[in-house]
């Protein structure tokens, strides 16, 4: 922070005074004196960094932000936050903020516009459309569901099932297993672990700052850390093993672990035959699967699987392969199965709902508004075809398939497409197969800054608060960590908003009373919070107080029973090896080996399959305008690729060498990293970069996206957009 003198502060004064007309009766010590004295103020709310969504404790002074730090009590945080939660709040005061309204009137050009002005416009529009093609030609882009009550209503009215997140280009795989096979979701008890398999799943990279506080403190306490990972990641810095696994192949070492459990009878019989269901059709189809076969396919000796295979049934029940999210279930052909074989591998030791295996994370039921029925007309099937009997049946209807959308919009199924909180330009695969959303007759971007999506193809955009400004519906802290008690966790405004913004709710409001729907939403975002926490005894002023509020434990260990009988939420209240769901197309419901869709050619010395990663950093792209965090990038090199030092030599490219990497959709050139710490078949980008809005100026033509070079592809269990089935080629210089 500029120190303050009185140079300084006459030329602020002066500038002051021609801007505002206004003259200064004050001197400068009044001025000092009075900015000294004010006081500063402490408002916790919660972090807008990544989804982890930390507790945050932010200090303000004359309606400005001076810094935040952790929530004490927040399980995510615990008094800690990463980078981005400094970088994320510095970006309330960023340049490339849109400001008021827009609308584009030509090209790439955008006019300011009001409010009224918006929503007139857009409910008109939207009028016509609902009208002319049904309320199923209507769609609702978001990040997550946050937002999700308030839109239902909303598309209850105009009779659209269209709310589409971005999780069939993160996680899909893994919630669909999970949901199929237990009907619940369970955690690493990182704390109370003795043994952890961290497969794919880069804990140190998708920061989680309590997450990596216990895992460090399980380490200090003796615990063992394996992980399998093609890349030498940050989690593998402080892992007692770093196993570098052939890209693709993880299916292969899971089947090949389970085979060593079951064929050494060492796995957890009696948990097993309690607990498991199908657990004889799933061995009938693995029996094969020995080490010496995995092997072959992912390069790791089968004495070194036997080792973690043993080593895991040792520990157990206090150890765990680490459930993951983003890496590996989204990205191959057979990241069902990866994911199937996660819940097997945890329950084939029995480490479920077991202190340092398998956990939950608690939850609490918030309460909700009593409002009236909204009476529209029928909602036809999703138009992504999620859940639907003959296109994606086992996809999770709630989640939805967003890499399809342009393709729904160029073949005439959507005609109007709502992006919120979310930017598919530049987080799905080939962007320019995603450009051509502009192509609906109504585009509308509900977005803070200038992204790639609201640039290139929004025909509206509509500027939501910034999440320091804004009220959001509380939070229910669960997820990614195990905890037994509940805690409930609310976003606040902390500083005034700085432009002409509003939040979601009042948004969705005007759209409504616009089209002629001015009773829809007869609440403010307030009732609305005042009603979610009504039964937890507790009210806004005591959670405005507190921030995050923690509840008595919810949590036991043992294997949930009812009349002594497995009581998971599944047809019969065990673990399914096999997915009922999955047996579609001649398909069986357990996981076996299936081969990645794609691989480089081993003879061609130019060819590499191209993986991607998250930096500490950054939120994949969603942090890459970010002025801090980008400063960290340049100063550690951090939009180079990585390619092996064996690999690198042959093809004559050294340490900071321009290449050109080309894949069958797209061709661009980046700058390399060479290093031993990569599996030589594979080349990995970080997941950040490739920005291409030229008014979100700091990100604009940095680095390249892995999602350039990817087809749109859908994994037919789940969704996904198997965002590691492609391969590239690599020349040395910008050919
Ligand atoms: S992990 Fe970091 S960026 Fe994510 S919510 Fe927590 S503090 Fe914010």
């Amino acid at each position: 922070m500029k120190k303050i003198n009185r140079r300084t502060f006459l030329k602020a004064s002066a500038a002051a005074a021609v801007v505002s007309s206004v003259p200064l009766y004050f001197s400068f010590n009044d001025y000092k004196k009075a900015a000294e004295e004010i006081e500063i103020k402490q408002i916790p709310t919660f972090c807008h960094g990544c989804t982890s969504y930390c507790g945050i404790i932010a200090h303000v002074k004359n309606d400005r932000l001076w810094k935040v730090e952790g929530h004490p009590i927040h399980l995510k945080s615990r008094g800690h936050i990463c980078a981005r939660a400094h970088g994320m709040a510095a970006y309330e005061y960023s340049k490339d903020r849109i400001t008021s309204p827009m609308k584009r009137v030509s090209g790439d050009k955008f006019e300011a516009i009001s409010w009224e002005q918006a929503f007139k416009e857009i409910g008109e529009q939207l009028n016509g459309i609902v009208r002319k093609y049904s309320g199923n030609s209507v769609v609702w882009m978001e990040h997550g569901t946050h937002r999700k009550t308030y839109v239902d209503r909303f598309f209850d009215k105009i009779g659209s099932p269209n709310f589409i997140t971005q999780y069939s280009t993160c996680f899909n795989a893994k919630t669909n297993a999970w949901l199929q096979m237990t009907g619940t979701s369970l955690n690493g008890d990182h704390q109370n672990a003795k043994y952890m398999i961290f497969e794919g799943r880069n804990f140190a990279g998708g920061i989680i700052p309590n997450g990596m506080n216990q895992i460090t403190k399980a380490k200090e306490n003796g615990a063992k850390i394996i992980v399998i990972d093609p890349r030498y990641s940050e989690i593998a810095k402080i892992a007692d093993e770093w196993v570098p696994i052939r890209p693709g192949s993880d299916l292969a070492f899971r089947l090949a672990m389970a085979n060593v459990l079951i064929s050494e009878k060492i796995y957890n019989k009696v948990f097993v035959d309690k607990y498991v269901e199908d657990f004889a059709e799933f061995w009938k189809y693995n029996k094969d699967k020995t080490p010496e076969w995995a092997e072959e396919i992912t390069g790791i000796s089968a004495d070194k699987i036997r080792e973690i295979a043993r080593d895991f049934a040792k520990n157990a029940p206090q150890a765990f392969v680490e459930p993951g999210w983003h890496g590996l279930h989204s990205h191959y052909i057979n990241s069902t199965q990866i994911a199937q074989m996660g819940i097997i591998l945890n329950a084939l030791v029995g480490n479920f709902y077991e202190r340092g295996g398998l956990m939950p994370s608690a939850g609490i039921s918030l309460g909700h508004l009593e409002l009236p029925t909204v009476f529209g007309p029928e909602k036809g099937e999703r138009v992504d075809g999620a859940g639907v009997e003959g296109k994606y049946r086992s996809v999770e209807a709630s989640r939805g398939i967003a890499q399809i959308v342009p393709k729904l919009v160029e073949e005439g199924k959507v005609k109007a497409v709502f992006v919120c909180n979310y930017n598919p330009l530049r987080t799905a695969p080939n962007p320019k197969e995603q450009v051509k959303l502009k192509n609906a007759e109504l585009v509308v971007s509900i977005n803070v800054d200038w992204n790639e999506t609201s640039y290139h193809a929004a025909h509206y955009i509509l500027p939501e608060h910034y999440y320091l400004e804004r009220f959001e519906h509380p939070y229910t802290v669960s997820g990614h960590l195990a905890h037994d008690h509940p805690q409930v966790s609310l976003r606040q405004p902390v500083v005034s908003p700085m432009y002409d913004t509003k939040g979601t709710l009042d948004i969705l409001k005007g759209i409504a009373e616009a089209m002629g729907y001015a009773d829809l939403y007869p609440f403010t975002i307030e009732d609305d919070i005042k009603a979610a926490i009504k039964p937890l005894g507790i009210d806004m002023e005591r959670l405005q107080k507190a921030g995050t509020i923690e509840f008595p434990a919810t949590v036991k260990t043992g294997f949930p029973l009812k009349k002594g009988k497995p009581a998971l939420s599944t047809k019969t209240g065990k673990i399914q090896f096999s997915a009922e769901l999955l047996r579609i197309e001649g398909n069986i419901g357990v996981p076996t080996w299936i081969p990645p869709l794609v691989s480089p050619d081993p003879t061609k010395e130019d060819e590499f399959r191209l993986i991607h990663g998250k930096q500490p950093w950054h939120s994949h792209a969603f942090t890459s305008n970010n002025d801090y965090l980008m400063a960290m990038s340049e100063r550690y090199d951090g939009t180079y690729m990585w390619i092996n030092t064996s690999r690198a030599k042959k093809l004559g490219i050294e340490n900071g060498d321009t290449v050109t990497v080309e894949s069958s959709i797209a061709k661009n050139q980046v700058q390399v990293k060479v290093t031993e710490l990569l599996h030589p078949e594979c080349v990995w980008v970080p997941s950040t970069y490739g920005g291409f809005s030229p008014n979100n100026k700091t990100a604009y033509n940095v680095g390249v996206n892995f999602n350039d070079f990817i087809p749109v592809m859908v994994e037919p269990h789940s969704g996904t957009t198997m965002s590691q089935e492609v391969v590239v080629k690599i020349r040395k210089g910008v050919k």
